[in-house]
């Protein structure tokens, strides 16, 4: 394999200093360790990296023996977790091969070999993502061309697109992930081969495609994911019950406003918000056929949450919360001088109450009184 090795200087201050002190007690130990992935990717594109992995030639347990703070993580293929504080760890991953053993009828019954970088490079999904740092040299070790595509915008997938998302069907909506958010372009064989692919999302399992869809909507350009998922032919396959509208775009503008500005997110709130259509068409029609109204607000309730999670699973914790806006809704719409007290009070009252303002300022323009009057009572 061709290799390209390019003398990168990135400013000290910009790397890790705990990732920095893992891979030197790695080569001291003998061994050759890297910087690798989405790290080395964002500081060629001057972005400060979420966090930074290491790729090693050392095996899990000889990792794990050199660091008292560390811990083996992993069933099948196993990792290291160095500590550095109760909620900071630097991730080490053993250069592992992409090779599978099959059985006689296909089905996969082995996939976890260790290999050579060479290996490493190729099992993993975009050229801009196999990209290596060695910190010694301050070189950029670049098999695939990923250097290039950074420079001109450019995501290529390693290996044939159709295959490789047949392998790994959550390849795709990463890449609609690094598109947005990196500013690139997907080559033209990705796309295609997206919109060929497309239903194989759903056979992703339900708690995977959770922690995705964090990744997803909660970032600085949630909106644009949405739009590009839904023209790819994506989002039926996490949200089905999920039609755009104001009042998502409204909530994933807002979303991303927060996180610019620091502040807090909950999936609670895009979760509510996502399936608030389909839960209020399932409350009109099972309201028609009885009369208590309370009764048909958690039976819809209840249906459009088991329905979502057949796709995307949501926490228990979460379903609750979700409910608990809904039905306070129409409490809050009723604005009676009696309950206010009661409402304010009430730990869910915040979100139920930005739900309301969002609603107003989208879909329902009508609730401006309403919005009004609660921002009134808090005064
Ligand atoms: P970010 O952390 O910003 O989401 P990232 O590229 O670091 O981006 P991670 O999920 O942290 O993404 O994965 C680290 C690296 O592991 C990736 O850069 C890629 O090389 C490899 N990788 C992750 N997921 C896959 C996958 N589904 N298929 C192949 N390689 C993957
Ligand atoms: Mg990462």
């Amino acid at each position: 394999m061709k290799v390209i090795r390019q003398s990168i200087k990135f400013d000290r201050k910009l790397l890790d200093k705990d990732a920095l002190k893992v891979i030197n007690v790695i080569n001291k130990a003998g061994f050759k360790a890297y910087l690798v992935g989405g790290c080395v990717r964002d500081l060629l594109l001057n972005l400060e990296p979420k966090d930074f992995d290491i790729a090693t030639n050392a095996k899990p347990e000889q990792v794990h023996k050199l660091f008292k703070r560390s811990r083996l993580i992993g069933r099948r293929f196993r990792l290291v977790h160095v500590m550095f504080s109760a909620r900071k760890f630097i991730e080490v991953a053993t250069f592992r091969s992409g090779k599978v053993q099959t059985a006689n009828n296909g089905i996969v019954v082995r996939d976890n070999f260790y290999g050579s970088i060479e290996d490493d490079v190729v099992r993993r999904d975009f050229n801009i993502n196999a990209l290596y740092y060695d910190i010694k040299t301050q070189e950029v070790i670049d098999y695939l061309g990923g250097l290039e595509d950074i420079k001109a915008q450019k995501v290529h997938i390693i290996g044939n697109p159709k295959l490789r998302f047949e392998q790994d069907p959550v390849r795709m909506i990463r890449a609609i992930r690094f598109q947005t958010k990196l500013g690139l372009q997907l080559s033209d064989e990705i796309k295609s081969a997206i919109f060929e692919q497309a239903p194989l999302l759903g056979n992703i399992s339900a708690a995977r495609l959770y922690e995705e869809c964090i990744k997803l909507f909660h970032n600085e350009y949630g909106f644009e994911v949405y739009e590009r998922l839904e023209k790819y032919g994506l989002l039926k396959y996490l949200f089905k019950q999920t039609h755009k509208n104001e009042f998502i775009k409204k909530a994933l503008l807002n979303t991303s406003d927060r996180i610019r500005k620091k502040q807090s997110v909950t999936p609670v709130f895009l979760f509510a918000v996502f399936l608030w259509q389909a839960y209020n068409e399932r409350f009109i029609a099972l309201e028609n056929k009885q009369s208590c109204s309370s009764l048909a607000m958690t039976q819809a309730s209840e249906e459009v949450i088991i329905n979502q999670i057949k796709q995307v699973s949501l926490p228990r914790w979460l379903c609750t919360k979700i409910k608990d806006i809904w039905l306070m809704q129409p409490r809050l719409e009723k604005m009676q001088p009696k309950k206010v007290k009661a409402l304010l009070s009430n730990p869910r009252f915040r979100m139920a109450y930005d739900f309301l303002l969002l609603r107003s300022m989208s879909i329902n323009p009508e609730l401006s009184e309403v919005a009004k009057f609660w921002i009134k009572a808090q005064q």
